[in-house]
């Protein structure tokens, strides 16, 4: 059994933040964090991690899914950051989360006779080599009237032939809170809903004012405590300013958001066997399968507005259907949108004046004694940079810390995955469920599947699909609570399922029965049922009104008009 994440487990990490002394305290429950604490607990550190909100819920549940080198950074002659991220791809696929991570092929549209073949294919070429051992198959060359029978979808004049190449995919959201979990089974004390809103400094004996550890607020009550650390890690993605401003105003890098937007669209409306990777003007444009859906994005904007609530403009959503509409034989309309979501890039700042030319690399530095910042990268190179994050904190770690050992510790739900999807058909009747039900719930959970169905057996309701989101079990519900740190609907509904994003009502229709479902296991009366339903649906409800206005600033005004169900303070410089 693994270690829960629920009510009695937020209760006592609460008591051992409280005047509890850590070796290493993370700040942020995005990916680079949970990594970070997942590296540093694995070396036989004592880890706390805080967490603002919910776990991924900044930019690690709003991201294309992919784990990819970046053919794009090929192009920018980035060649080490795609060697580095190709390399974790493959470790991804077959050691550490062949449950969680999966491939998915692309096909690249030629435009050009003559020139573009061989150039596309050099650079495809670079990747397959780059990728190493590979799970992947190589690229292939398709005529053109090949690939229109891979992609009827296309214009026929929309290519004179394509390139295939495969690449890697996952459900952040859900990667992210595993990896979370699973620093938890090495020793880690993980919680959300709890903020840093200062840091604590002391001068040392020889001096030198050191960073000793930090306020604490936990987002739900307001109660406050104080932790203690040898080091604390700032891993706040596009919060990273404010943190480092709590100590310095000069700090070696600062970091800036850039926003992209994703739209889904039903994977009928768009007749493909493959994913497809489209040029722009300033990047790529995917169209990545889903489930029963594509995911199509994305964009690349300056956002200057709230951190924690980036709102999709009308025209974002017009730049996405232009781009896409380009190539498609029967164009998409705002009619067959299913829902839409923006995330923002932790850029870090000053290397060029457009954001989709600055850099993916990673920077991580000592900001002040005890204090190191890591920033930028991609979600695909977070192990690494966890790993980089715990190096440059040894000075202030016990000389016996050992070396980075995380790409040999599976995410939990690894071990015994490949032995289940063997044998898939008799693990699901085993189970009751259909194949299909199974092969949906391993690639969630693992091995850790017979954790979420268990209590069927005392529950039949467990064993049903959760109302208006059949793709999804109640246990699933019950689990998500129970296991994973879900703590409101939003948790629930926008992350450990991904509801909010594959239904057209968003979750909203869902959100009464499940608020009913999980209300005795996080002790919610009556009222809390109904304010939980209603803010969810107001925010719901306030993000498609949105999506409606023109420009970021309209977007913005209308989507913070939903009530936040948590309660963070403004810190550092910070805008939410
Ligand atoms: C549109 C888009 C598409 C992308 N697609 C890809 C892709 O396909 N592949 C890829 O490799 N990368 C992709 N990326 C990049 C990738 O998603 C990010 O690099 C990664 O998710 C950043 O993770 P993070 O943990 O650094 O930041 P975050 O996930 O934002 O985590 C930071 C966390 O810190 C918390 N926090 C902030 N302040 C405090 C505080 N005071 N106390 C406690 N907690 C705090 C926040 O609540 C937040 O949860 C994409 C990014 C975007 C925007």
């Amino acid at each position: 059994m693994s270690h829960p994440l629920d009510r009695v487990a937020r209760e006592t990490a609460w008591q051992r933040l409280d005047g509890g002394t850590f070796d290493v305290l993370v700040v942020g429950g995005g990916v680079t964090g949970c990594g970070t604490a997942l590296d540093a607990a694995t070396r036989g550190l004592s880890v706390a991690l805080v967490e603002a909100r919910d776990l991924a819920s900044g930019t690690s549940s709003r991201s294309s899914k992919l784990f990819h080198g970046g053919l794009r950074y090929l192009e920018q002659r980035d060649v080490r950051l795609v060697r580095e991220a190709l390399h974790e791809r493959e470790l991804m696929l077959t050691r550490l989360a062949p449950h969680l991570v999966h491939p998915v092929t692309f096909l690249y549209p030629l435009k050009h006779r003559i020139w573009e073949r061989p150039y596309v294919a050099a650079g495809l070429t670079i990747y397959d080599t780059l990728g190493g051992k590979r799970s992947m198959p190589r690229h292939t060359y398709l005529s053109k009237a090949k690939a229109l029978t891979k992609v009827p979808g296309l214009r026929p004049d929309a290519l004179v032939g394509a390139m295939q190449y495969g690449d890697g995919q996952a459900d952040d959201a859900r990667h992210t809170m595993m990896v979370a979990r699973t620093a938890v089974e090495h020793g880690a004390v993980v919680r959300t809903s709890t903020q840093v809103v200062r840091l604590l400094r002391e001068t040392d004996d020889a001096g030198i004012e050191r960073v000793v550890g930090a306020e604490l607020r936990d987002t739900e009550t307001g109660a406050t405590c104080r932790v203690r650390s040898r080091v604390v890690i700032n891993c706040t993605g596009v919060w990273t300013d404010d943190i480092q401003a709590m100590v310095s105003d000069h700090v070696p890098f600062r970091v800036r958001a850039s926003k992209g937007i994703h739209i889904t669209v039903p994977r009928a409306r768009i007749a493909s066997d493959t994913g497809l990777i489209l040029r722009t003007e300033k990047s790529v444009l995917f169209v990545i399968p889903w489930k029963e859906l594509w995911l199509i994005g994305t964009t690349d904007t300056d956002w200057h507005l709230d951190l924690a609530h980036p709102a999709a403009s009308a025209s974002d959503i017009d730049y996405v259907l232009d781009h896409v509409n380009a190539v498609l034989a029967k164009p998409l309309t705002r009619d067959d949108i299913v829902s839409v979501y923006a995330g923002l890039r932790p850029l870090l700042a000053g290397e060029s004046d457009q954001t989709s030319k600055l850099s993916r690399e990673h920077a991580v530095s000592r900001v002040a004694p005890g204090l190191i910042s890591i920033a930028g990268g991609k979600y695909t190179t977070y192990r690494v940079m966890a790993k980089d994050a715990i190096d440059a904190a040894l000075p202030d770690l016990p000389e016996s810390t050992g070396a980075c050992v995380t790409q040999d510790r599976p995410i939990i739900g690894a071990d015994g995955y490949h032995d289940l999807v063997m044998h898939l058909t008799s693990e699901a009747q085993r189970r009751g469920v259909t194949p299909d039900r199974m092969q949906q719930l391993l690639q969630r959970y693992g091995s850790l599947v017979d954790e979420v169905l268990a209590p069927m057996a005392d529950d039949p309701r467990l064993a049903e699909p959760v109302h208006a989101a059949p793709a999804y079990l109640n246990a699933e519900i019950a689990y998500a609570v129970t296991h994973e740190g879900a703590l409101h609907l939003d948790d629930i509904l926008a992350r450990r399922t991904r509801i909010a994003m594959e239904t057209q009502h968003r979750g909203t229709e869902s959100a009464g029965d499940v608020a009913r479902l999980v209300a005795p296991l996080l002790g919610w009366d009556a009222v809390r049922v109904a304010s939980e339903v209603s803010a969810y649906v107001a925010r719901v409800e306030f993000e498609r009104a949105s999506q409606e206005q023109t420009g970021d600033a309209e977007a913005e005004a209308v989507r913070l008009l939903a009530p936040d169900t948590l309660h963070p303070l403004a810190v550092g410089t910070s805008r939410a």
